[in-house]
C-alpha cells in the first residue's frame, strides 16, 4: 500500500534541492504533490516529470513571503485537488556574512521568506485542515542551526530557531484537530544552497574549499558524511505518514550524529 494514498502535500521551495526530493517521494508513495516555488518553470519541469512518472502532481507559483501569493497559491491548490493534508515548508535560501557586515535588508529578508513564509503557509493550510476535520501534518524544514550557531549565519540562526517555536505553538492549537507539527533539522546536504556557500565560505574564513567541507560542515559528524536528500525526504515521508499524535511539537535531527539531543 501507498504510504500516501490519496494525501494532498503542499510542499514548498520544491523546485529543487530537498524541497524537490520531498515531493518526488511523496509522489512515488502515493501521494497528490503541489510543488510550490518562486520559480514557476523549474517547479513546473518536477511537476512534469511527476506525471511522466504516473504519478499526480502540478506546480504553483508562491514566493512564501508574499501574504497574496501565498493565499492565491494555497486556493489553487484546494480548488484542484479539494484539501490539503500535508504542508512542508521548505523553502529558504542562505546568507553568509558577520553580523557587523549584514545589511538591515538582507536581515529582513531571511526572516521573510524562513518564518513569514513558515506563517502564511501554516495559517492557509491549517484553516483548511481544520475546516475539514481530518487532521493533517506540518512539517517545517529546520536545520541542525536550529540548535546551535554558526559562525556568518546569524539571520538563518535566528530564522531557523524561530521555527521550532512556531512548530511547538502550532502542535498545540493543532492537537485537538489531529493536526501535528514537527520540524525537521538537517545536516550539510549538496543542493545548490550548500553548493554555493562552499566558495564563499572559504573566501570569508580565509580557508580553502577542502577545509570549508572537512572543518567547518562536517567536523562535527560521526563519519565526515555529507546528508543526503533522500535521507531527508525519507524522514519526511514518516512525518507525512504518522498516524496519531504521539509524535507531535519534536524537531528530528537527520545530520550523521552532528548535535545528538
Ligand atoms: P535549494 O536552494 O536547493 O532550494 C531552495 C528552493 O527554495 C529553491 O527552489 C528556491 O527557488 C526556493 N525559494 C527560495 N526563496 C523562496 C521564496 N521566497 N518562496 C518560494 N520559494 C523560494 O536549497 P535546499 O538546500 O534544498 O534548502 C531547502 C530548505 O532546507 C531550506 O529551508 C534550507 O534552509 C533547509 N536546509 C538545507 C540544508 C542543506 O544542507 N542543504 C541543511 C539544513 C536545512
Amino acid at each position: 500500500m501507498n504510504r500516501l494514498d490519496n494525501k494532498v502535500c503542499l510542499v514548498t521551495g520544491a523546485a529543487s534541492g530537498l524541497g524537490k526530493r520531498i515531493a518526488e517521494v511523496y509522489a512515488a508513495n502515493g501521494g497528490k504533490v503541489v510543488v510550490a516555488d518562486l520559480q514557476l518553470e523549474a517547479a513546473e519541469a518536477v511537476a512534469a516529470a511527476i506525471r511522466e512518472s504516473g504519478r499526480d502532481a502540478f506546480a504553483v507559483a508562491m514566493d512564501v513571503s508574499d501574504e497574496v501569493q501565498v493565499v492565491d497559491g494555497v486556493a489553487k491548490a484546494i480548488a484542484r485537488y479539494g484539501r490539503i493534508d500535508v504542508l512542508v515548508s521548505n523553502a529558504g535560501i542562505q546568507i553568509i556574512n558577520a553580523v557587523t557586515d549584514l545589511s538591515f535588508a538582507d536581515w529582513k529578508k531571511m526572516l521573510a521568506i524562513h518564518l513569514d513564509g513558515a506563517f502564511l503557509t501554516t495559517r492557509e493550510c491549517m484553516r483548511d485542515m481544520q475546516a475539514r476535520g481530518q487532521g493533517g501534518a506540518i512539517i517545517y524544514m529546520g536545520s541542525v542551526h536550529s540548535h546551535l550557531a554558526s559562525k556568518l549565519k546569524a539571520p538563518y540562526v535566528t530564522a531557523k530557531h524561530g521555527l521550532l517555536g512556531l512548530c511547538r505553538a502550532v502542535a498545540k492549537e493543532g492537537g485537538a484537530h489531529g493536526i501535528r507539527a514537527n520540524v525537521i533539522c538537517p545536516g550539510f546536504v549538496r543542493t545548490p544552497l550548500v553548493e554555493r556557500q562552499i566558495p564563499e565560505q572559504a573566501k570569508e574564513l580565509g580557508i580553502s574549499e577542502d577545509d570549508v567541507v572537512k572543518n567547518v560542515m562536517l567536523k562535527d559528524t560521526v563519519d565526515g558524511e555529507f546528508t543526503t536528500v533522500d535521507d531527508v525526504a525519507n524522514v519526511a515521508l514518516t512525518l507525512a505518514a504518522f498516524e496519531s499524535n504521539a509524535l507531535t511539537g519534536q524537531s528530528l535531527v537527520v545530520s550523521h550524529g552532528w548535535y545528538m539531543q
